[in-house]
């Protein structure tokens, strides 16, 4: 084996996925290291029992909360990262997130490009990630440079029927933007059934266009692409000066290995990034590499996440439910003059889920009767960056998460707001679960970019201010959150660290 590459990108996640998938056509040698394998395509793939009680695919690690209590982070370790199990509602951010937004809790400070700078990769990335969508109906769309490559999922007759009564007040309800192998008009054509059991399960039949699917298996038809699987990678050793990764130390079924490369990208999803950077310290790097700012780890953001139940005496026969939003609220509500966030159906709520969130222990027949009835919500706020939001890692390589959620005003907002006009539709039970920080889906942050090394980790090309050839290329490098979900905007950056990349290569 050549231990040698000309480019090696550590997680195999959307980040480092489209980044392999975007360098492939290069011709450069391209190691990805994965710390977990392909996911099984297996029947638990789609059963509830399987993915909510056994909790088959998460990863079995514990983390740690700053008073020591140990928890199961819902994190899952395969080839294609989170996206494997994701909800595939692929957003771009708006045009004013990227500027410096008035919150409730403070300032949601603004990033050092625009949208202009992200939009045509924003483009791309809808066209690799196949997005189905509606142009034009959304109050909050940015501009956009071309149309969705696919029309929308259509909404099933009771969401039609919601959407129909919520226009009826005045709302602009949309078809959700999402990364389906699908062709409505001829289903026969593509693998996507419109199945119950899509957010958040993998897909049986690789429908779901995540990491893997999208770009780590088609960067693998190129020779020059090598995946190895079961690789964790433990440290990032520097060069005497510090200057240069020389090494990365890999745990390989079991032995540990080294390779090295002449550009090194670190994507292992914002937490176990900074993870990463903070056990590789040495005496140039005293206080974990990259880390001169002091910033490694912190501005850590979760988003604000709620589910919300609610039950009419209309049964809800819906099968594919994930099909609406409302971003009606997002930079203002009707009585708040800041902004609340976006509302978004989820994967219908089967009985096993509500079991989980159910006030009192409920007969089985109960909850089957209320799944049957009930339309299935998902209430997401933003959360803003703070410095003591961070991530830290002692000698063991144990993980502390310290987050205290801030803007609950507006998340509260926005959940009695939604209540409020599905009353008057007739919803009269509302179940909410308001997510802890355990659930870390949307982890944020950790390595922000800037222009300025002392306020900022990585360079607006994403490369360490502090290291010529280390890069960082998923969720960590943003420096605010919005409340539009995240993947999109970090494949778009990818595809744009991507084409610095090939500047580079061809000067
Ligand atoms: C249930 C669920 C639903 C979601 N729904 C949505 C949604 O609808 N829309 C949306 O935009 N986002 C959604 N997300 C979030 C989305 O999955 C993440 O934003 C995205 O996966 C983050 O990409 P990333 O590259 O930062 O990390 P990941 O995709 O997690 O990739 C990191 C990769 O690095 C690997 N790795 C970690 N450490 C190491 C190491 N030391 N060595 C080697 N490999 C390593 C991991 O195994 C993983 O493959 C959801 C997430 C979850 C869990
Ligand atoms: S709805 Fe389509 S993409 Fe989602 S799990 Fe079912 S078949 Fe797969």
């Amino acid at each position: 084996m050549h231990n040698h590459y000309d480019i090696l990108i550590i997680g195999a996640g959307a980040g480092g996925g489209t980044l392999a998938y975007a360098l492939a056509p290069t011709g450069k040698r391209i190691l990805l290291l994965e710390r977990g394998g392909y996911l099984p395509r297996e029947k638990s793939n789609w059963d509830p029992d399987a993915v909510f009680l056994e909790q088959r695919y998460r990863t079995d690690e514990q983390w740690y909360q700053p008073d020591g209590t140990p928890f199961s982070p819902e994190v899952h370790y395969f080839v294609g990262g989170n996206t494997k199990v994701y909800g595939a509602a692929l957003q771009r951010m708006r045009q004013e997130d990227f500027g410096a937004l008035q919150h409730y809790d403070g300032i949601s400070p603004a990033w050092p490009l625009s949208y202009a700078d992200f939009e045509p990769y924003y483009t791309q990335a809808e066209s690799l990630f196949k997005i189905h969508g509606q142009r034009g109906e959304d109050p909050t769309e940015p501009p956009m440079s071309a149309d969705y490559p696919y029309g929308p999922l259509a909404h099933e007759p009771r969401i039609q029927q919601i959407a129909d009564q919520l226009s009826d007040r005045g709302l602009h309800p949309v078809h959700l933007t999402l990364a389906l192998n699908r062709d409505e008009a001829h289903p026969e054509k593509r693998p996507c059934i419109r199945c119950d059991t899509c957010d958040p399960y993998p897909c049986l039949v690789d429908a779901k266009c995540d990491a893997q699917i999208a770009c780590v298996d088609p960067a693998r038809q190129y020779e020059n692409v090598q995946l190895l699987t079961h690789a964790l990678v433990t440290r990032l050793d520097t060069d005497a000066s510090g200057k240069r990764i020389e090494q990365v130390e890999v745990q390989l079924n079991g032995q540990l290995q080294t390779f090295s490369a002449e550009i090194v990208v670190v994507s292992c999803g914002a937490i176990n990034s900074a993870k990463l950077l903070l056990q590789s310290g040495n005496d140039k790097h005293p206080n974990g590499l990259a880390n001169s700012s002091g910033l490694v780890g912190r501005n850590l953001m979760f988003h604000n996440h709620s589910a919300l139940i609610a039950v009419a005496d209309e049964p809800n026969p819906t099968v594919f439910q994930k099909t609406l939003g409302i971003h009606d609220y997002y930079f203002k509500g009707p009585t708040q003059d800041y902004p609340l966030g976006q509302i978004q159906l989820t994967g219908k709520a089967k009985w096993q889920r509500l079991q989980h969130m159910a006030p009192v222990e409920m007969p089985e027949a109960t909850l089957r009767y209320l799944s049957a009835h009930s339309v299935d919500w998902w209430v997401t706020t933003e959360d803003l960056p703070r410095l003591e939001n961070q991530v830290t890692v002692d000698r063991q390589g144990k993980i502390t998460v310290h987050h205290q959620p801030n803007n609950t005003q507006p998340h509260a907002d926005l959940i009695h707001l939604l209540e409020d006009h599905l009353r008057d539709l007739g919803f009269f039970l509302f179940w909410r679960k308001t997510m802890k920080s355990a659930v870390v889906w949307h982890q944020i942050g950790t390595c922000v970019l800037g222009e300025d090394p002392s306020n900022s980790v990585l360079d607006l090309n994403c490369r360490a201010h502090d290291l010529d050839n280390l890069y960082v290329v998923d969720a960590s490098f943003f420096p605010s959150m919005g409340a539009m979900n995240p993947t999109l905007t970090l494949v778009a950056n990818a595809l744009r660290v991507a084409d610095h990349f090939k500047s580079q290569l061809k000067g």
